[in-house]
């Protein structure tokens, strides 16, 4: 195991959201038992899968399914398929999401899922059988009123359509009949731009930080790690607006260019050839380079754990804008307040998804119509305005980025409990 393997352990995705919400309950001075009540996942479910393989053997499969919280709404969250994300990775993540529904204000709860597979090394025809098979699995704790899964890492649009139908299929309902599941294709009910509503939402929040600190985004230099759904629109947005992509990665390898890399042409290279390796005009380089790289704002829109207290001090972007889950350790984020990095955090800056999710399942429920003008005019309004709230509150107490982030979105869900009532 290398150094940063054991680190990651060490610091997965449970422990910074456990680290994040005790700091957060602290500071609002919430009593035991209403943390406790906020805390604990009211569902984690290990799910044991055994889909039949088109060669006709039989594969064993382990898939998780987390309901963190549901105070404000039914639980939502993607699905991660990956073969190490664990039940802790699970809920951790269902737990941050209970916290960015509540920040980005929509009537949601926190939830997630996880299938324990490499998605690279499989094909189309296989990814189908499994995501059918964990919708089978996973179908009682699956419905609009439930829980309402999305793409997360190494899912996408497809695998949404195909668990809509597998619903639908099985239990002889019409493709209308409520919203199951979102980031579907457009035919399906999906919404226009939910695609890319996670890579502009990231891009939202760095033009409003920009404004406050009174940089140009013209000429600024980013750099991505990830170059999947999140980082390659993130990287793509912030070019057409002036900025420079210095550096990319993606889990095989990682390119620069200190003139800028083309992140259209590049995402093409990517899907053609698996890889940012051999793209023309840029140097192959390693790719613990794009966490340092020489540039004004980082964007990790990869995977969580993946600035360190090892890594921390060279990180050399004024802006961090957490397009990932998770990716800096609380040693790390320590460092980088210190260092007077400006952290846009995961709960808001990555909501932009979950916000024209929402709006996919209103328009959904309610049998509307969107256009791709309104789902980018009200997904510009909600990012910025919240952007706003978050900066206006970390001012005010002399807090973080995350911090007030972490008050805001825990605050709102006491707020809820309390509304609610504590009796059963
Ligand atoms: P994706 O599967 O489309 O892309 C993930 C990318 O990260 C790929 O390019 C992959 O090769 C790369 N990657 C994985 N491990 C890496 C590593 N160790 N180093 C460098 N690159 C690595 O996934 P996505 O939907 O873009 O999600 C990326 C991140 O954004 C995840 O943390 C996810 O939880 C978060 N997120 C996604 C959404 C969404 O709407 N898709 C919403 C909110 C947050």
């Amino acid at each position: 195991m290398t150094a940063q393997q054991s680190q990651n352990q060490k610091h997965g995705i449970l422990q910074t959201a456990l680290h994040n919400f005790n700091e957060a309950a602290s500071r609002l001075k919430l009593d035991e038992g209403l943390k406790g009540k906020i805390l604990g996942p009211k569902e984690r479910i290990e799910l044991n899968l055994s889909p039949v393989m088109p060669d006709h053997r039989v594969v064993n499969i382990k898939a998780f399914v987390v309901r963190h919280n549901d105070v404000l709404g039914p639980a939502k969250g993607g699905i991660r398929m990956a073969s190490n994300v664990t039940l802790d990775d699970v809920t951790g993540l269902a737990m941050e999401m209970t916290w960015k529904t509540s920040v980005i204000g929509v009537p949601f709860g926190g939830g997630k899922s996880g299938i324990q597979v490499d998605p690279g090394t499989i094909s189309d025809e296989v990814k189908e059988i499994i995501i059918r098979s964990f919708t089978r699995g996973a179908r009682r704790h699956i419905g609009p009123e439930i829980y309402v899964p999305a793409p997360d890492m190494g899912t996408n649009e497809r695998d949404m359509a195909r668990i809509r139908d597998c619903i639908s299929y099985s239990e002889a309902l019409s493709i209308t009949d409520g919203c199951y599941v979102t980031g579907k294709p457009i035919i399906l009910g999906g919404v226009a731009g939910r695609r890319e509503a996670t890579g502009k939402g990231v891009v939202y929040t760095i033009l409003a930080m920009c404004e406050k600190m009174g940089m140009k985004v013209e000429g600024l230099r980013v750099a991505v790690q990830g170059f999947g759904n999140v980082g390659s629109v993130s990287a793509i947005e912030i070019a057409k607006r002036g900025a420079k992509i210095v550096a990319a990665s993606d889990v095989t390898g990682a390119v620069a260019n200190d003139d800028g890399l083309d992140p259209v042409a590049l995402a093409a290279h990517i899907q053609k050839t698996g890889g940012p390796a051999g793209f023309v005009g840029a140097k192959a380089v390693e790719p613990s380079h794009v966490i340092e790289a020489d540039c004004d704002v980082l964007i990790p829109a990869a995977t969580q754990s993946q600035i360190t207290k090892n890594n921390a001090e060279r990180v050399t972007a004024q802006i961090v804008a957490e397009g990932a889950n998770a990716p800096t350790t609380p040693e790390a984020d320590e460092i980088l307040n210190r260092r007077g990095v400006h952290v846009i955090p995961d709960i808001l800056c990555n909501a932009g998804g979950v916000f024209v999710s929402y709006l996919e399942y209103t328009q959904e429920t309610q049998r509307e119509q969107m256009t791709l003008e309104e789902v980018e005019s009200r997904l510009a309004g909600r990012m910025t305005e919240r952007f706003r709230d978050v900066f206006e509150t970390s001012q005010r107490e002399g807090l973080s980025m995350r911090d007030a982030a972490m008050n805001l979105g825990v605050q709102r869900v006491v707020d809820g409990v309390l509304a609610r009532g504590l009796l059963p």
